[in-house]
């Protein structure tokens, strides 16, 4: 894909803001409980490669991703860090993630078989499983005692898996309403029981679980959303100390024109003009991820908060100015400004009824990564 990089609309993605959010969650760490960054989806948006970097700066011991495609991509990249795919893998690329030396989760005893089945012929060492258990998430992994004892069995009779770890994965620990986080602690609880005591990594911990629940018997942490300044809950619960969102998205603006009273903007001609207004275009659309949602969607222009008007295009949209500003003039999509104007991904998230995390995820390879 062509990426922008003679265009104005960039990514630009605060190195700072990443380490000083790891190191407040270190701080916050009650016991010795390592921190695995989240770098899956290309980091959030943020680029994969650099935030692992930046994570490994601020004392990160690991990574997790959710595809072996991603952890290829990370070594590619030299990082000789563990590295855990937290999704399934399809057993016929099993030889990949031992020759690199990764992680992966083992969800249920049919997947096990089926690596069996398609378990190299030449020799290759261990595999390395966390086991998944599945305490309320719905999603993956094991859910009765009796697939974890089948489980087990299964592993005691072929030492080829190394069980490295053991974990679960909660859906509302981001929610002052803890009634189904208590369900599924209960549920992992037992689950502990059931599994030998000397599995190297027992793990709970997204962000919200860090945040909020003192990393639940967990000696590793995955953190994703809090490491790139995003709080899991929006705006339900404070977070214990401060993040910083770590990303803009800015753009200038390329064309303005005064256009006449009771003229039509864009596609669908959904928007008239109720004055002479001056109206600037912005070379950002929804084939970067700034999805057709944000038509009435304010972005910051010289500070001063405009809106979107009229369907987002493709590659482009069109804003109402308050008076006729230069070509050139830059604009914040999302994030900070200069004089200390701000758009969170979180505002922009309740404008088009979604979670924060989603913003930063969906923008294209189109729009360039900038670090500082
Ligand atoms: N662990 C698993 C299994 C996940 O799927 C995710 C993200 O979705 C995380 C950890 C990181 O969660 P968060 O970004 O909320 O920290």
């Amino acid at each position: 894909m062509a990426v922008g990089y003679l265009r104005p609309t960039k990514g630009v993605v605060n190195c700072q803001a990443i380490y000083n959010n790891i190191k407040a969650e270190q701080q916050h760490i009650k016991n010795n409980a390592e921190i695995y960054a989240v770098v899956k989806a290309n980091g959030y948006g943020h680029g994969a490669v650099k935030v692992a970097e930046v994570a490994k700066k601020a004392g990160a011991t690991g990574f997790c991703v959710s595809i072996l495609d991603e952890a290829l991509e990370l070594r590619e990249a030299g990082f000789k860090e563990p590295i855990l795919i937290l999704g399934v893998v399809d057993p016929r690329y099993v030889y990949h993630v031992i020759k690199e030396n990764l992680s992966c989760a083992a969800i249920s005893l049919e997947w096990l078989e089926a690596v069996l089945e398609e378990w190299p012929k030449e020799e290759v060492g261990k595999l390395a499983i966390h086991v998944k258990i599945d305490t309320g998430m719905g999603r993956l992994g094991l859910r009765t005692e009796e697939e974890m004892k089948e489980v087990l069995d299964f592993l005691e009779k072929h030492p080829q898996f190394y069980l490295e770890g053991l974990f679960t994965h909660f859906s509302k620990a981001d929610s002052a309403d803890e009634s189904h986080l208590k369900v599924q602690q209960e549920r992992f609880s037992k689950a502990i029981m059931i599994f030998p005591k000397d599995i190297p990594y027992v793990h709970t911990s997204n962000s919200a679980t860090a945040l909020w629940h003192d990393n639940w018997k967990s000696n590793l942490i995955r953190l994703g959303a809090s490491m790139y300044g995003l709080n899991p809950s929006g705006k339900e619960l404070k977070t214990p100390y401060k993040i910083e969102q770590a990303m803009s998205v800015i753009t200038e603006i390329v064309q303005v024109k005064k256009v006449p009273k009771g003229e039509a903007l864009s596609y669908g001609a959904t928007y008239y003009t109720s004055e002479d207004e001056w109206i600037g275009t912005l070379p950002i659309g929804y084939a970067d991820g700034f999805t057709r949602d944000f038509q009435g969607f304010e972005v910051l222009v010289d500070g001063v908060r405009c809106p979107i008007v009229g369907r987002v295009c493709m590659d482009q949209c069109m804003v109402k100015l308050p008076k006729g500003y230069p070509v050139g003039t830059k604009v914040v999509i999302f994030g900070h400004d200069r004089k200390g104007n701000s758009i969170s991904f979180q505002e922009a998230a309740e404008y088009i009824e979604t979670i924060n995390y989603e913003i930063p995820c969906v923008l294209s390879e189109r729009v360039p990564l900038v670090y500082v």
